[in-house]
């Protein structure tokens, strides 16, 4: 039977006790396990290589996506950590200007400082990626919709450019979740997860995951992650595949949520601005009908009177908690001008179009007339 997705959600991976036959994934929290004799195991001999638990996580997250292998990372941090090591000191990638703050620092710092070669092009102009190609480009990193501001970037567009330089693409589908976002489905090579996000979708956990399609490179992010060390632990593998049987439902909730606070702020006197891929006034309205299933739940939005109005918002909400982070059922709200986005320069800000003005929410599953009610609230003071 072709199992539609939710149905995988709760069943692909879950099954692995056949001792007792307990209708969830046992946790193993062991470091080691026992061979019978020189020759035989029961297939795992060392937590950081593998673990039951955590290999339940890889084949529910790999079948969702549409791939043939996961590995699951301590965050999205080391996901990215893996999938930069398909590459070699030397070669150059291309990433998007608006990347999520961290992946820019590893990659402009720690990677950088590695002898891999990074450009950041605005890639909501394909050209700006043609112009940046380079004899040695191998990669172009994919993020769409980008944070805050939920720019889009043509998946398909991108793979064609990938394509016709022999360059590699990797897709962050932390935003969409693979429920609302297949990039599989458009040619890209590899996808991460920060699974601390909507597929966990608790707030209780940090993980990450890499998913892949070819055999070849399968086989070397599964090397690198045991050479580096960054599996994540049994529990940790654990709590996400508790999180993730729920996707469909909970992004169902987060986008209804979400698209009532996006009609109500963008009628709202003090609101200047609002950034959110369903509403017909993003300019890439049409693009988002085409490669998403829907619109996703988080949104950003610029208010007429700058900080102190923001800073009202953020601290008179009673349900938009004020805290960086995402995809938990619980709405949050932050200021990206100090919070997630200070690692930026105020310049790279300004270029990027996050502005004093600019506030970034991520709705939860809380009903949609109390976020929209207790938002207003906030908001009029
Ligand atoms: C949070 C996030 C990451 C980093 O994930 P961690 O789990 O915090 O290490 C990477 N990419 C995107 C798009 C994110 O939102």
């Amino acid at each position: 039977m072709n199992k539609k997705f939710e149905t995988r959600c709760v069943h692909v991976g879950v099954d692995k006790d056949t001792a007792y036959n307990s209708c969830t994934t046992p946790i193993y929290p062991t470091s080691t396990f026992y061979w019978n004799d020189l020759e035989s195991n029961s297939g795992y001999d060392y937590t950081r290589s593998g673990n039951p638990t955590r290999t339940a996580l890889e084949e529910n997250l790999a079948s969702l996506e549409g791939g043939t292998d996961c590995r699951a990372t301590s965050t999205g941090m080391s996901a990215i950590t893996a999938a930069i090591q398909l590459f070699e000191p030397g070669d150059h990638i291309i990433a998007g200007h608006d990347i999520y703050g961290g992946t820019y620092r590893l990659f402009a710092d720690v990677f950088t400082k590695m002898g891999f070669h990074f450009s950041f092009v605005n890639m909501g102009d394909p050209e700006n990626i043609k112009n940046a190609i380079r004899p040695e480009t191998k990669g172009i990193w994919i993020e769409t919709p980008s944070n805050p501001l939920l720019n889009l970037v043509d998946i398909k567009e991108v793979v064609g450019i990938a394509k016709s330089i022999n360059a590699i693409t990797i897709a962050d589908n932390t935003f969409m979740s693979p429920y609302l976002q297949l990039p599989f489905e458009f040619g890209v090579d590899v996808i991460i997860h920060s699974t601390t996000k909507y597929l966990n979708g608790h707030s209780d956990v940090v993980g990450g995951c890499v998913i892949t399609k070819e055999e070849e490179h399968s086989e070397r992010i599964a090397y690198i992650v045991n050479a580096m060390g960054i599996a994540c632990s049994p529990f940790d593998a654990w709590l996400v595949l508790r999180g993730v049987k729920t996707l469909g439902p909970r992004m169902e909730a987060h986008q209804k949520g979400a698209i009532a606070l996006a009609e109500m702020l963008e009628g709202h006197p003090k609101v200047e601005k609002v950034y959110y891929p369903g509403l017909t006034s993003h300019p890439q309205h049409e693009l988002a009908k085409t490669q998403q299933k829907g619109f996703g739940a988080m949104l950003s939005f610029d208010v007429k009177e700058g900080r102190k109005l923001a800073e009202q918002i953020m601290t008179k909400s009673e349900l938009f908690l004020m805290a960086e982070s995402l995809g938990g059922v619980e709405s949050l709200i932050e200021y990206p001008e100090t919070m997630s986005h200070a690692s930026m320069t105020e310049e790279a800000r300004r270029e990027a179009g996050i502005s004093e003005n600019t506030l970034r929410v991520s709705v939860g599953i809380e009903h949609p007339d109390d976020l929209v009610q207790d938002m207003k609230k906030a908001i009029e003071g």
